[in-house]
């Protein structure tokens, strides 16, 4: 079950624990030949992950991971083979950062209120100057003994409806599909089956998300379970939406997700690198 590809990842430059250099050489060793970096609203990693595939032989596709609102709720959007040196790309990064950082501020304060003290410096000191998330929360909560599990944090304290959720008002997902293409990257919804829609919402988005000029999404995430493929399969098929492979991987506490372990894309669907030209993927060389 290894792939060639796996096209979203993340490193230390927002909440996984592998720096990108790292990110690359396990990738490597694990024999993944097409890895896309693609953190959460920066591309900070993206020249060190770079000139790391260069040096292992490897290609790195410059992505991204961007915080979107749309439907009262938040989607992830990839920008894939996306030019970091875009200003409207990353004007609209640094916005989102701000906002991240506000949010912080609020999560620590909701934490407080509910008996947690010291939460917001806790995270701060996980996310070793990169830009906060509630993953940074979470592995404070585990380490400070407030949940057994990075699983059990987002359960008791992060998620929806828990005191250290802070609902955060991100991009509209129309700007960031703009972003992504003024970067002349692709841009695809991240695990969409992650989602918990109704069919209903999921088709409304997709439509919306077509109408947008959005490219893609992704058929198969390593938290899908194999009705979820299937299941996204059809949806890429039927909206005409290339489809994408990624395992969003943030290091190797996680010990059931592994970068570049997911099984194929199922027939029928067209892959998103299959209009790949050489540009794209001579980035790193
Ligand atoms: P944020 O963008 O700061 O709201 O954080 C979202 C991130 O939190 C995701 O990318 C995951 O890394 C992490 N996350 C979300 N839900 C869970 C969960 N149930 N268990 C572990 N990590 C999670
Ligand atoms: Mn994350
Ligand atoms: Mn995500
Ligand atoms: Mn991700």
């Amino acid at each position: 079950m290894s792939s060639i590809y796996d096209l979203h990842t993340h490193s230390t430059a927002s909440d996984g624990t592998l720096s990108p250099v790292e990110l690359v050489r396990h990738a490597r060793d694990i024999g993944v030949q097409v890895l896309a970096l693609t953190d959460h609203d920066t591309t900070d990693g993206i020249d060190a992950a770079q000139q790391e595939a260069a040096a292992v032989g490897i290609t790195l596709i410059p992505g991204v991971e961007i915080s979107t609102s749309w439907g009262g709720g938040t989607i992830h959007l990839l920008g894939l083979g996306i030019d970091r040196g875009c200003r409207d790309l990353q004007q609209g990064l640094a916005g989102l950062r701000e906002t991240r950082e506000l949010r912080a501020e609020k999560i620590g304060r909701g934490l407080e209120r509910s008996g947690i003290s010291g939460a917001y410096a806790g995270a701060k000191r996980f996310a070793t100057g990169a830009h906060i998330g509630r993953a940074h929360f979470a592995r404070h909560l585990v380490e400070a003994g407030h949940a057994e599990s990075m699983r059990k944090a987002f359960q008791k304290h992060l998620k929806v409806g828990r005191p250290g959720y802070v609902a955060a008002q991100w991009a509209p997902l129309e700007d960031v599909v703009n972003w992504i293409h003024t970067a002349g990257g692709q841009a695809l919804i991240a695990h969409p089956a992650c989602y918990s829609f109704t069919r209903s919402k999921m088709r409304r988005l997709l439509a919306e998300f077509v109408e947008m000029g959005g490219d893609g999404m992704e058929v198969v995430s390593a938290s899908y379970n194999r009705d979820d493929i299937a299941n996204m399969a059809r949806h890429a098929i039927e909206f005409e939406l290339l489809a994408s492979v990624g395992s969003d991987y943030h290091g190797p506490e996680n010990q059931w997700i592994e970068v570049g372990r997911l099984p194929p894309l199922p027939s029928g669907v067209k892959a998103v690198w299959q209009g790949w030209s050489g540009d794209r993927l001579r980035l790193s060389a």
